[in-house]
């Protein structure tokens, strides 16, 4: 396609974002160099990969290289890569934009940091802005571009007020160069075009970076005359040879899961970590293994200490990468790590692994899945084993997606329902995993009780529990989405069953049944009046203090799954559900009363219609014509006031 020059603005929300990040890393600048310098390698990454099934991407060589020459004449420091590139599209698509996703998430942040004008370093890391951070060192950005197998490139620039442009252009091979034009350096601050201040930076931050990270160095070397002695000049010193320019390589490129523990420092750890994931905070734990026999790997897996804003979306990358022998193969790799652990970040590396393997065969794979099924031992054996303290943290961020886990991974099921944990009519707040349920389930108790619903809020109080309080039962409150599912997937734990509060008979205490027999032409009554509205009007074995709830029979959707089916837009079918009233409730004797006089009384219609409304505001229903109920109610505290 032609393109022309164009000038466009950035969107509303990266002006701001940039405006924030610039504030918030100032005193933590020589980051920019990290960022650049990751994706520079991501985009080497992403070309050796490509080129697994395309080679001629790689005609013009796979020596694979970052390279940085800073010029202090100009101010400038230029980043160059020769990996996969972008093009017009990609550029348009990638900066100036804020990860699409995320932009709900950000617009949160900056919502959230608005009095500060600044943003906690640890939520940056989140939006995928790393390029951004250049901002803070440069008051101008060039980016010339040029995709791999293509043959223009791309000039993109900015001076990140707001607005940048675009444009063909030419360049020689593929890749990108960042051009940063520096800021002036203020007294005390780093000078990015010194040569020891970019060694060292590098070396700090990307040390292990995969593939030479170079720089030209000037080289003063002796004359020696041939015995290798120094030729001294007249002064006395040694004889200079004339400078020469070397290209150096400064970071070490050492495979930090390919060491041994002891010989790695957590630094190195947390560094490694923000490398890989993009991630600014410190990892809450890792996991590095060395694995050896018949399936041979190294692992080194982290657990983040924050849930990414993305975690449930679909589109969302694993963070597994897959090497052989140090070669990177892939990232995302989905057939290592199942989908329930998508929060672990880190680096698989088989030695054995067939290196022309495709994405599509990688899942048939033997080797393959038995790392996959080991992996998934240890690291369900490393959860078991952290510390209460640790396991907590970890569960708040990922213990939602975790449980997934039960519904999707059969083979596993008993292992993860015991690392499950769930608040509880009695843990006040607190987690309380499986096992610590059924060792203080009361002795008169045959069952574990749950009940689903979307806030804690609501279902702590509902009717539904009120007998089983009372007899001091404890009740598993589940509020993620995905309980529903779970609890489908496990009928059972330790051979206990599940038992939901809101559907069919609780079976713990029984309905007297003369009162059951005294009750029951004007339960016909009220089930015919209501016809519309429930499926059936029985005596409640739920309910202490309210006089009515709704339930379902053991098998229908609870009302929670009916509302989250609701929200993801599948047609749920209408299914009636069961009018259950407290015949121990005084209310209940009067109505009778009613009844017993004449059993046409118009009255008749409007409690019923009243008990109804009660039973769906109790359970945080919408009702059926509000305006009706709270004029019934009106009405009747008009009576009950005299
Ligand atoms: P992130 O790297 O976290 O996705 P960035 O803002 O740093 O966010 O980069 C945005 C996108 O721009 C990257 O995801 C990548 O697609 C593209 N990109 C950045 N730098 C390069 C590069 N050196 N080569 C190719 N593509 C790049």
């Amino acid at each position: 396609m032609e393109h022309k020059k164009e000038t466009h603005s950035f969107k509303t929300e990266v002006k701001q974002f940039m405006h924030l990040i610039i504030n918030s890393l100032y005193s933590n600048r020589e980051i920019f160099l990290r960022e650049l310098i990751s994706n520079a390698s991501d985009a080497i990454d992403r070309l050796s990969f490509k080129a697994q099934t395309d080679a001629k991407l790689l005609e013009e060589g796979a020596e694979f290289k970052i390279k940085i020459t800073p010029d202090k004449t100009a101010r400038t420091l230029t980043l160059s890569d020769n990996g996969i590139g972008m093009t017009y599209e990609e550029v348009v698509e990638n900066i100036g934009t804020i990860a699409k996703s995320g932009t709900a998430a950000f617009m949160q942040a900056i919502e959230n940091a608005k009095n500060q004008n600044t943003l906690a370093p640890e939520l940056i890391g989140q939006f995928g802005v790393g390029f951004y951070s250049a901002f803070i060192v440069a008051d101008k950005i060039t980016i010339v571009t040029k995709a791999a197998g293509e043959t223009t490139a791309t000039r993109w620039e900015s001076t990140g007020d707001g607005e940048y442009t675009i444009e063909p252009a030419e360049k020689p091979s593929r890749g990108t160069d960042i051009i940063l034009k520096l800021k002036p350096v203020e007294k005390d601050e780093q000078d990015f075009t010194e040569e020891w201040t970019l060694r060292q930076v590098v070396k700090k931050h990307s040390d292990f970076v995969n593939y030479p990270v170079v720089m030209d160095v000037e080289r003063v070397e002796t004359e020696t005359s041939d015995d290798g002695k120094p030729i001294l000049g007249p002064d006395g010193k040694p004889v200079k040879k004339p400078p020469v320019i070397q290209e150096e390589t400064l970071n070490s490129m050492k495979a930090i899961w390919a060491k041994d523990k002891k010989d790695v420092t957590d630094e190195e750890y947390k560094d490694f970590y923000s490398h890989i994931s993009h991630d600014w905070n410190p990892p809450l734990t890792w996991f590095h293994w060395k694995l050896e026999g018949v399936t041979e790997y190294n692992a080194l897996l982290y657990i983040p200490s924050q849930a990414p804003f993305d975690l449930f979306m679909p589109e969302r990358k694993h963070g597994a990468q897959l090497y052989c022998r140090r070669v990177f193969i892939m990232d995302d790799c989905k057939e290592l790590i199942p989908s329930y652990l998508r929060f672990i970040k880190g680096v698989v590396d088989a030695p054995d692994l067939n290196l022309n393997i495709s994405r599509e065969i990688l899942q048939q794979d033997a080797l393959v899945r038995n790392i996959h099924k080991n992996l998934i031992k240890k690291i369900l054996d490393a959860l078991d084993q952290l510390p209460a303290e640790e396991f907590e943290k970890f569960y708040n961020e990922f213990g939602a997606v975790l449980k997934e886990g039960i519904h999707s991974d059969w083979a596993n099921r008993d292992r993860l329902a015991k690392l499950a944990r769930f608040k509880t009519t009695q843990s006040d707040g607190k987690w309380v995993s499986l096992t610590e349920y059924a060792a203080r389930m009361k002795p008169d108790q045959n069952d574990i009780y749950y009940m689903t619903g979307d806030s804690l809020a609501s279902i702590i109080n509902s009717p539904h529990l009120e007998a089983l309080k009372e007899k001091d039962f404890e009740v598993l409150l589940m509020t993620d989405p995905v309980d529903e599912f779970i609890i489908q997937a496990m009928p059972e734990f330790e051979k206990k069953k599940f038992k939901s509060a809101e559907k069919g008979d609780l079976d713990i205490d029984k309905v007297d049944e003369t009162k059951k027999a005294a009750f029951s032409s004007l339960f016909e009554k009220i089930k015919s009046l209501l016809a519309d509205q429930v499926k059936e009007v029985k005596p409640s074995s739920h309910l202490r203090d309210s006089v009515s709830c709704l339930s379902g029979d053991t098998y229908d959707a609870s009302a929670y799954m009916e509302k989250l089916l609701k929200a993801t837009g599948q047609t749920v079918p209408a299914v009636k559900r069961i009018l259950e009233l407290n015949v121990n409730h005084p209310v209940m004797e009067k109505i009778q009363s009613i009844f017993e006089k004449n059993q046409e009384d118009v009255a008749l219609k409007d409690y019923s219609l009243l008990l109804y409304d009660l039973a769906t505001v109790s359970e945080g229903g919408k009702i059926e014509n509000p305006a009706r109920f709270s004029r019934q109610i009106g009405e009747l505290m008009a009576k009950a006031l005299g």
